[in-house]
């Protein structure tokens, strides 16, 4: 598609592909297999299974324009979808690495993504070093001669702190390590890493593309060479394909994804400013606040703070500051109890002991992460209605 084209056009008229029936909405292909007219057009098509539709574990036209459309709205080349955000980033390392690579990584992350970096992937002979991602020496000094990859999430998970993805990039490039940034909390309404010099932008389909919390789904996006040579043949054989019935599901809510995550950034927004008035809560981290200790880079990379907000309850012992926060949690009657965000409905989490409750004590306080913490995932509800329901328990 015209590469012109603004985002919003991009969203609903992207990723296109009309069958012969002239359907108007994207077509659901719940097919397994495709048929061949012979023996011979079958062998044609199965030695380039990249460019025709054979089996759905390689290819299928609803995933294509999942792909195509995610790959308009991030400015990049091409993208390959997976099953889950988690099957992304196994995606990425098994197709880029090997076993005595090295991986540098913010520290700040998803939960399961530390799992995989920390204990999964270094059975395989790849280690991870865990930078604070906001010290730009830090990055630099973590590189060793087997560097090959740089992993970030910006803003990060839960405290929302934002790392210079630009800077990150420059680092990177000197090293010669493939630069990964995780773009699952802004979302490319937001920020669009690509553009700052990220090689390739990873997805938890699951969050805001799909933004109503209806289905799993995980996506790599980059520069051809890399989807099509690296990532293709490693989805393709290992299989951490993304259904047809999901990619149709996330196609449908990325339509209206800028226009949800706008008004969720500004729901969030009010949220914070009130919270942060509060005189129960202690810390409020949120990327649109003054006082955010990276406000102007925020300000410069992302189009808005987003609808991650994420406060600390006082308290004089870790125990009095979790009782406080589960106080919040359980007196809301709007908010959902539930670990996932960037649905249309506010959710709300205790990372301490659900997201983040595997890991360890000691990753878990190097990242931030107290016991008085709540996260909430503001959607799409009334922003005073939202307030008097935190207010119940504060
Ligand atoms: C949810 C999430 C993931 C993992 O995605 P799944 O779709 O649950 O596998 C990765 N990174 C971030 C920042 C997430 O929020």
């Amino acid at each position: 598609m015209d590469d012109s084209l603004n985002f919003d056009t991009l969203a609903v008229r992207s990723g296109t592909l009309r069958s012969d029936f002239g359907e108007h909405s994207e077509a659901l292909f719940l097919t397994s297999s495709f048929v061949f007219a012979s023996a011979a057009e079958a062998a044609e098509r199965f030695a380039k299974s990249e460019d025709y539709y054979t089996y759905s574990r390689f290819t299928n036209p609803t995933v294509t324009m999942f792909q195509e459309r995610l790959a308009a709205l991030e400015g990049g080349e091409a993208c390959m979808a997976t099953a889950s955000g988690m099957s992304a980033i196994m995606s990425v390392v098994m197709s880029a690495l090997q076993a005595g690579d090295h991986l540098v990584s913010s520290q700040s992350l998803f939960g399961s993504t530390l799992g995989m970096f920390s204990q999964i992937f270094s059975r395989f002979g790849i280690t991870t070093t865990f930078v604070d991602p906001t010290d730009l020496d830090a990055w630099k000094n973590a590189v060793r001669p087997e560097t090959k990859m740089f992993f970030l999430e910006t803003p990060s998970n839960p405290l929302t702190e934002i790392a210079d993805i630009e800077a990150i990039s420059k680092i990177a490039r000197s090293a010669n390590a493939l630069f990964v940034v995780d773009n699952c909390f802004c979302s490319p309404a937001l920020q669009q890493p690509l553009k700052l010099g990220a090689d390739v932008v990873m997805h938890s389909a699951t969050k805001f593309l799909d933004g109503q919390g209806r289905v799993l789904g995980g996506a790599l996006v980059g520069s051809k060479q890399f989807i099509m040579e690296k990532v293709f043949p490693f989805v393709r054989s290992a299989g951490p394909t993304l259904s047809a019935f999901n990619a149709w599901i996330l196609l449908k809510g990325m339509e209206t994804l800028s226009l949800r995550v706008e008004r969720q950034s500004a729901n969030a927004l009010e949220i914070a400013r009130w919270l942060d008035q509060h005189p129960s809560v202690g810390r409020v981290f949120y990327p649109g606040l003054e006082s955010h200790p990276q406000y102007e880079i925020a300000k410069r990379q992302q189009k808005a703070g987003g609808a991650i907000v994420s406060f600390e309850l006082k308290g004089d012992t870790p125990e009095e500051m979790r009782a406080n926060a589960w106080r919040v949690i359980d007196g809301t009657k709007i908010c959902s109890i539930t670990g996932n965000l960037g649905d249309t409905r506010t959710t709300i989490t205790h990372p301490a002991t659900t997201t983040h409750g595997r890991v360890t004590a000691e990753a878990r306080a190097a990242a931030g992460i107290t016991e008085g913490l709540i996260r909430l995932a503001v959607g799409l509800e009334s922003a005073r209605d939202i307030r008097e329901d935190l207010a119940r328990g504060l």
